[in-house]
């Protein structure tokens, strides 16, 4: 069951308006939530996040925090997720229908839309590591919003895909950002490097976890933009998100990273993440 607009249907029946502004602009902001063994993952932070994009964008959302919690919690009920659904929760707001111009209508009215998946965790990726290309970042200057426009990350996954890579490192003129969907590190020297929370990321919840996991078991993580030049001499190159945990990427254009096997940090980082998920899952 999907909740859309205050209603609960089937995919089968939803009809969208030819005029609502997501369809027509990808007008909206978006979460995607994890939830373990049946319980929302960092639901706080996604719900923190989506009220900023939110804002950032002129939406005046007209849900209290409060209401979205309860959509969350009802959309697990109404499909069945038990502790033993791993699955991910995707909310969406349009901001609404009305006659198609570029510049943001008065009186409109939002339209939020809710669906679950169940998902398995990428437990295999996760131990054997993933491909990645270079790609340019040919994304917008307000990367820092979840938004429903995704063309530029579409395409650039898309590009890595082609080269026959599994996904896309962004570079804006030779400093890595991040990936398509996911944020960037990389390990040198034992320490960790990711490029700063500004307009030209999405400050991810996992971001957020791993910067924090790591620092408290005495790694130095530095929060500052490097080329991929550096990432390419790196030890341990790595991505984080909600889907895909903490990913490890053994090779970068073709290239072996460091010795091509997955290194002892991102391992360590798995495992605190793990510990984490475990803790947040059982309380
Ligand atoms: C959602 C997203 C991320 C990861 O954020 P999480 O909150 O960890 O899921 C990273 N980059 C982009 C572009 C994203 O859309």
């Amino acid at each position: 069951m999907l909740y859309v607009d205050g209603k609960w249907v089937e995919a089968d029946e939803l009809s969208v308006h030819p005029e609502d502004r997501g369809y027509n602009f990808g007008d909206g902001i978006y979460e995607v939530v994890r939830i373990y063994k049946g319980n929302i993952y960092q639901w706080e932070g996604h719900l923190t996040r989506l009220i900023r994009s939110a804002r950032e964008i002129q939406l005046e959302l007209p849900w209290t925090a409060e209401e979205l919690s309860t959509i969350a919690h009802e959309l697990l009920a109404k499909n069945n997720i038990t502790s033993d659904d791993d699955a991910t929760l995707y909310i969406q707001v349009t901001r609404g229908i009305a006659p198609r111009v570029h510049d943001i209508p008065s009186n409109i009215r939002p339209v939020i839309m809710g669906f679950v998946r169940r998902k398995e965790r990428p437990l295999a990726d996760m131990k054997k590591g993933i491909t990645a290309q270079i790609i340019e970042d040919i994304r917008w200057l307000r990367c820092d919003i979840k938004t429903l426009n995704l063309l530029g990350a579409v395409l650039v996954k898309q590009y890595a895909k082609d080269a026959g890579a599994q996904d896309s490192i962004l570079h804006r003129n030779g400093i890595v950002t991040e990936c398509s969907a996911a944020n960037l590190f990389v390990v040198k020297d034992n320490e960790l490097y990711t490029h700063p929370a500004n307009h030209l990321i999405l400050n991810g919840i996992t971001r957020l976890d791993v910067i924090a996991l790591a620092k408290s078991n005495g790694f130095t993580v530095h929060e500052e933009p490097f080329t991929v030049d550096f990432l390419k001499q790196a030890d341990e190159v790595f991505s984080t998100g909600t889907t895909v945990e903490v990913m490890p990427i053994i090779s970068v254009d073709g290239q072996a990273v460091g010795t091509g096997q997955i290194g002892p940090v991102v391992k360590k980082l798995q495992e605190l993440f793990e510990e984490n998920i475990i803790k947040t899952v059982l309380v």
